[in-house]
């Protein structure tokens, strides 16, 4: 199976356009009919939703955040002004707790369900997975409903799901099931592959032939690494509960996104305005509905608070038509010193430099803090045997990947107003594995 849905997956430009912009003025109308945000933000605002048909005039339409779906949810309003659905549509409710306080909620229609289902099985074959093969997802269900709707698009494939929801499973399913696939991040591949070698089994002979990593950014550097461990390939796949799935085809070469089923631009929040292809700015997204479809909680231009670039428009060498954006950053990870920005994935590219890699187990933290007149980044690098020798070299590596690409950050470097500082820690004593949820891996305490 090349495509899983080919006609959709290949449509020419011209032709994408135009379902785009029915799928656009069906969508507005939606909002208009069935979400008391919108039908309130229409009317105090004046405007004819007719008037709404195309992609520019989406622009015209406020930018939602997180913020804006708090405050308009109990217990800040009576009711949940996103809702746009009955209650009999209503299948499921999530929760995102995201980094402050209060979650967001979103309730999902069943065809809400089917299309993110449908967005996965596309990315799933686009990576080379198919009928017979089985993926082990480590990926939490629960809330998290990328999990969820990714065993529903194993269904549509003819796949075979194992669905743990973590990566501290049992080994002997390795070599019972003989899964072809497993689902984590680029952390937790790295930890089960040294689980599986402290009891003797090799990744690359384990029969796992594609891995894919979701939910988080990575660097270049840490795929090589668990490409080389695993002996195979690692996809990409971003996702939200919001409906932003996107992801990469077999060419790895940024995320496709459905754009039939998802509206991606890209804003610059300092400027207030969207900015051309080639830029990078915050990735907004709108949910866009196919005619006579439901949808319970609906978005127009939310703003994930993620960065990103559009790469191209271009047919891709997969065949696919659909846009590619570059791997989207998360801005809450990303830190300004000396008025030059950094990413946790600018910190892990050096901390994954192939030759580190033979000391480190990967697993890193990173704490920006003032010392004096300067700053300071303290690394704490996890290592295999902090006794052995060799940190001078790993510290070196670091320091010139890392500041490789930021002029100013190490001119920063030179002058001493910036300072790097390495602590190489034994198995198990970072600072976030006494803490619970994700890892904060780059924390400003400035
Ligand atoms: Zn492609």
């Amino acid at each position: 199976m090349a495509y899983f849905n080919e006609p959709m997956e290949t449509m020419g430009r011209a032709g994408l356009n135009a379902l785009i912009e029915d799928r656009i003025q069906y969508t507005v109308r939606y909002a208009e009919e069935n979400s008391p945000f919108y039908s309130q933000w229409f009317r105090e605002n004046g405007i004819d939703v007719a008037s709404i048909r195309t992609h520019e005039d989406l622009a015209r339409l406020p930018i939602i955040s997180g913020q804006t779906i708090r405050e308009s949810q109990p217990p800040v309003t009576e009711n949940f002004r996103f809702r746009s659905v009955g209650w009999p549509d209503v299948f499921t409710i999530h929760e995102t707790s995201g980094t402050s306080g209060t979650p967001k909620s979103f309730f999902l229609t069943y065809q809400d369900w089917q299309r993110y289902a449908e967005k996965y099985a596309r990315f799933f074959v686009a990576q080379g997975f198919g009928m017979g093969d089985r993926l082990i997802v480590c990926a939490s269900y629960g809330m998290n409903v990328g999990a969820n709707t990714m065993t529903l698009a194993a269904h549509r494939m003819g796949m075979t799901i194992v669905p743990f929801g973590k990566c501290s499973f049992p080994l002997r399913t390795i070599k019972g099931y003989k899964p072809t696939g497993i689902l984590g991040s680029v952390f937790k591949l790295l930890r089960l592959a040294r689980r599986m070698k402290a009891e003797g089994m090799e990744p690359r002979d384990s029969g796992v032939k594609r891995l894919v990593s979701g939910g988080e950014s990575f660097a270049k550097e840490s795929r090589e690494y668990v490409e080389e461990i695993w002996g195979c390939k690692v996809f990409n796949t971003y996702g939200s509960t919001e409906g932003t799935m996107c992801g990469e085809c077999a060419e790895q070469n940024g995320l496709h996104v459905p754009e039939d089923m998802v509206h991606l631009d890209v804003y610059d929040p300092t400027l207030m305005k969207f900015v051309p292809d080639g830029e990078c700015g915050r990735m907004v997204l709108t949910t866009l509905l196919p005619v006579g479809g439901k949808c319970g909680t609906l978005l127009i231009n939310y703003d994930t608070e993620d960065t990103t670039v559009v790469m191209s428009r271009e047919k891709c060498a997969c065949g696919r038509t659909h846009m590619r954006i570059f791997y989207p950053q998360r801005e809450s990870e990303t830190v300004w010193v000396a008025g030059n920005p950094f990413n946790r994935v600018d910190v892990e590219s050096g901390v994954f430099q192939r030759d580190n890699m033979e000391y480190l187990t990967g697993e890193y933290e990173a704490f920006i803090d003032r010392s004096g007149g300067s700053t300071i980044m303290k690394l704490n690098l996890e290592c295999f045997d902090p006794d052995r020798p060799g940190r001078r070299p790993v510290e070196e590596r670091f320091t010139e990947a890392f500041l490789k690409y930021k002029p100013g950050l190490a001119r920063a470097f030179e002058e001493d107003k910036f300072r790097l500082s390495f602590d190489f820690l034994p198995p198990g004593k970072l600072e976030f594995y006494a803490k619970k949820g994700r890892p904060k891996r780059l924390v400003d305490r400035r």
